[in-house]
């Protein structure tokens, strides 16, 4: 199978933050794959902005190290990354001052499509909106590109939002959530709506549950004090499950365009109800030979903010009526491991005898490790001796059915930013969606805070705590195994 690349049109593309972690781990190797791929046209640039001192030459060997250092077996002095590296720029800007923003404005070319990427913290994103449009460089076309966090409940996310607005069209906003840059999480809208086969088995008639797992074997070390502002349902379950949770449940938009997309993920938040507090398990990890506890890491021994969360969700609307989401996520777990999982009824009537066994379709949408799709089908267990049923994986794993060519597929980043120089949307989020998914997550933080509740302890390299288990047992049903 041959992947296409497709040139995009040329751009500037201005980093701010461009000397940061994020910008030197992510944005910078893999703009740097685009180039490889021949994705990127001749005179394209990229302007490095952020408050470090340096000069061009200075940015380019920054970001040489930056390809070195996280893209193995590559080296600043290769023939390729020299030529990477030329179409770098440089300038000092500070976003809160005047100092370095007329240079950008010499530096920006009107005549090309101009993207403004945010990778600073949130509290300057206004400052950075306000500021390109006062020097005049965010033409009509300009988009702008804004990182997580975006706000920590609903009244700081409007604020955020305010702030760009006074800006900047919402067309010409792009809130990344990279989990929708993944090659499974669009493929997932691909089986949904490409194959007549699952789409009408897909609600509560058919669908018994569904388990969305992000799992990390990391902690919160080096970054405890973020994190313990934060926690597991502000960092993951608010932005990157519950958009997994909407594409999985959202309808069919009628057409695969930006705006119908995000329209029916909205309906998907707004459909959620709010969560008992039965339905929530939150836990934080205790030290082991391997490390410290969540305290410890958080340096805040009377932390009570959630270092795994597992929770029920339920959706009121004809297509999910009776059918829970389990989501959970969690740090210092037994491996890393990301997927969306679909459990689907046992048939309403079995024709073999006891012995068969009784079994259920399951079709597994992994994001990490090993992305593909994976649907478990019933077959009679080959040989004599009776009909005996045995579950068999019919396995999508897209580096054996694509081949070498898996190996080009772009990472989530990579993929997000040719989609902002694009001009498409669809797979970023919408300022009212990221709005009602806060509305939904406030009043459960807020009532988990009145009552006072203390996470529960669990062991690193475990699954997570013991309630989390029982709270699925209850229900007769059980978490899929962490593996990697
Ligand atoms: P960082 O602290 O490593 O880098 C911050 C960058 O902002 C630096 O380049 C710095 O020079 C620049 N900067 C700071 N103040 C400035 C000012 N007044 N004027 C101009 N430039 C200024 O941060 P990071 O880890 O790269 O994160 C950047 C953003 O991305 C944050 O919003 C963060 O939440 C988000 N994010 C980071 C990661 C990650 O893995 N690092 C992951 C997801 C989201």
């Amino acid at each position: 199978m041959v992947s296409r690349t497709i040139p995009v049109d040329t751009f500037d593309l201005v980093i701010f933050g461009g000397t940061g972690d994020l910008a030197r781990r992510k944005i910078l190797p893999g703009l740097y794959r685009r180039f490889v791929a021949g994705q990127m046209p001749e005179d394209a640039r990229i302007i490095g902005a952020a408050r470090s001192d340096l000069d061009d030459a200075g940015f380019r060997d920054m970001v040489g190290d930056a390809i070195a250092e996280f893209m193995p077996g590559q080296s600043k002095t290769d023939k390729t990354v020299k030529q990477f590296l030329s179409r770098l720029h440089y300038t000092a800007i500070d976003a809160r001052g005047e100092a370095g923003w007329s240079n950008l404005a010499k530096l920006v070319r009107k005549d090309v499509v101009s993207a403004f990427y945010f990778s600073v913290g949130p509290g300057l994103f206004g400052d950075l909106a306000s500021r390109l449009q006062k020097h005049g460089i965010a033409q009509e076309n300009a988009r702008i590109v804004v990182e997580k966090p975006f706000g920590r409940d609903l009244a700081s996310a409007k604020e955020l939002n305010g702030a760009l607005a006074a800006s900047f069209e919402e067309h010409q906003i792009y809130r990344i959530d990279h989990y929708l840059g993944k090659e499974t999480v669009q493929n997932l809208m691909a089986v949904r709506f490409a194959n007549v086969l699952f789409e009408p088995l897909w609600n509560a008639q058919y669908i018994d549950h569904v388990q969305i797992t992000v799992a990390e074997t990391v902690g919160v070390g080096g970054r405890g004090g973020y994190y313990d502002k934060s926690g597991a349902m502000r960092d993951m379950v608010q932005n990157h499950l519950m958009q997994l949770l909407c594409l999985t449940a959202m309808e069919p938009p009628a057409r695969f365009e930006p705006d119908a997309v995000r329209d029916e993920k909205l309906k998907v938040i707004r459909a959620l109800d709010p969560v008992e507090a039965d339905d929530i398990v939150r836990g934080q990890y205790v030290a082991d030979e391997n490390g410290p506890s969540y305290v410890e890491d958080a340096e805040n021994q009377d932390s009570l903010t959630e270092s795994y969360i597992a929770m029920k969700v339920k959706l009121s609307n004809w297509r999910w009526n009776g059918t829970p989401f389990y989501l959970r996520t969690g740090k210092r777990l037994k491996a890393r491991m990301s997927e969306i999982v679909v459990h689907f009824k046992e048939t309403p009537h079995s024709i073999f005898d006891e012995d068969a066994g009784s079994h259920a379709n399951v079709l597994s949408i992994r994001l990490q490790p090993d992305e593909g799709i994976d649907l478990r089908v019933t077959i009679k267990e080959p040989g004599p001796g009776g009909m005996r049923l045995v579950d068999v994986p019919l396995d999508m794993t897209f580096a054996d059915a694509l081949g070498p060519e898996a190996e080009d597929i772009p990472d989530a980043y990579e993929r997000l930013i040719m989609d902002v120089i694009r001009g498409n949307q669809t797979l970023f989020m919408r300022g009212d969606e990221v709005e009602a998914a806060w509305a939904w997550t406030d009043p459960i933080i807020a009532a988990w805070k009145a009552r006072g509740d203390r996470p529960k302890p669990y062991e690193p390299g475990t699954t997570g705590p013991e309630d989390a288990l029982m709270m699925m047992h209850r229900e007769h049903r059980r978490w899929r195994e962490i593996k990697a």
